[in-house]
């Protein structure tokens, strides 16, 4: 390739402007071209794309969000978008594209694979849902955003001796409330992945204060039912009236961990090295320090595993 595009597309995440920056500047490194693509695969039919340089992408390694935007563009899922959206490319000279995105914005990377563009995707999203890589970039951000929130609240709690159900965003996944469940030392976690008991949650619970527990913090992924729901149905079963919170878009704003950035900056530079040795149609990750390429293929028609091991182990320390 000589000539090489970036895109974000789908949902946002903290660690995506490091990612473009390190495409860019890898890029430029290697004597390519590059440019941008504005709006995910709305500016690709749009023609929404412009030159990038070294100062194009200063001063953005720190910032939430995405200085490329993102939509989701009903029309790149027709034949007749996507054709549109590689000539547009094609016209410039441009033969690589990086996309930065979920499940979906990979699906239409692997369409304009097969259109004849090469390309790579990047794992940008809070979730971790996508299988081949142990973190998707976003992910620690998140997460770190999530456990200080249940800090906060579980100061107020211990001085009422209350308890609180907080929900957490995974309409799939559970690995934010997983992750932030186990690092904050909730009581229960529920997961789509996991089948769950609210009996015994409220039966811990109530046993749990009678032995002079003065908290509990209940962390709910959103894929298992609303926070309001599940607080409820607590109520229902031993009187306990716990507080929600419901953290919303919060989670996907802010500065990104050094984790984000380092992982965003490390996926960058090789999707740059991925599309220079011919590759394409590949998902890129980290799979124990790794760096590891996957056929696109194969990571959209593959569940994400779910770490059960961590899982028992937030519910042993919870008692
Ligand atoms: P998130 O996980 O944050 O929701 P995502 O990348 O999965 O991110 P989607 O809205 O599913 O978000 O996809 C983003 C865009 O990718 C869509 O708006 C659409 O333009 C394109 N896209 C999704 N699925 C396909 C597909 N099967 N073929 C071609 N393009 C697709």
């Amino acid at each position: 390739v000589k000539s090489i595009a970036v895109l974000t597309s789908g949902g946002d995440s903290q660690g995506m402007n490091a990612a473009v920056r390190a495409v860019v500047r890898s890029a430029l490194f290697h004597g390519l071209e590059v440019y941008a693509v504005q709006r995910g695969y709305q500016g690709l039919i749009k023609d929404d794309i412009r030159p990038m340089d070294l100062r194009s992408v200063g001063d953005i390694i720190q910032r939430g969000g995405t200085i490329l935007q993102t939509a989701r563009c009903k029309e790149f899922l027709t034949p007749e978008g996507q054709q549109l959206g590689a000539e547009n490319l094609r016209k410039r000279g441009i033969d690589g594209l990086v996309v930065i995105g979920g499940d979906g914005s990979y699906q239409g990377a692997n369409k304009l694979s097969k259109l004849g563009i090469r390309t790579m995707g990047l794992p940008g999203t809070i979730d971790n849902d996508i299988p081949f890589t142990d973190y998707t970039i976003g992910f620690d951000t998140a997460v770190s955003i999530v456990v200080d929130a249940i800090n906060k609240l579980r100061d107020t709690m211990t001085s009422h001796e209350r308890s609180s159900v907080v929900e957490v965003m995974g309409r799939h996944c559970g690995d934010i409330a997983l992750f932030a469940g186990l690092a904050s030392g909730a009581e229960a976690i529920l997961v789509p992945e996991v089948p769950y008991d609210l009996d015994d949650v409220a039966a811990r619970m109530s046993d749990n204060f009678q032995h002079g527990k003065r908290h509990s913090i209940i962390v709910v992924a959103e894929g298992v039912g609303s926070g309001e729901d599940i607080s409820r149905q607590i109520t229902e079963r031993n009187g306990i009236e716990p507080r929600v919170t419901v953290l919303g878009h919060i989670q996907r704003g802010g500065s990104p961990t050094h984790n984000d950035r380092i992982l965003a900056s490390r996926l960058g530079d090789f999707a740059v090295r991925q599309l220079m040795a011919g590759d394409s149609g590949k998902a890129l990750g980290i799979v124990n320090g790794e760096l590891v390429a996957t056929d696109i293929d194969k990571v959209v028609n593959t569940k994400k595993p779910f770490n059960r091991e961590m899982y028992d182990l937030a519910l042993r320390l919870s008692q």
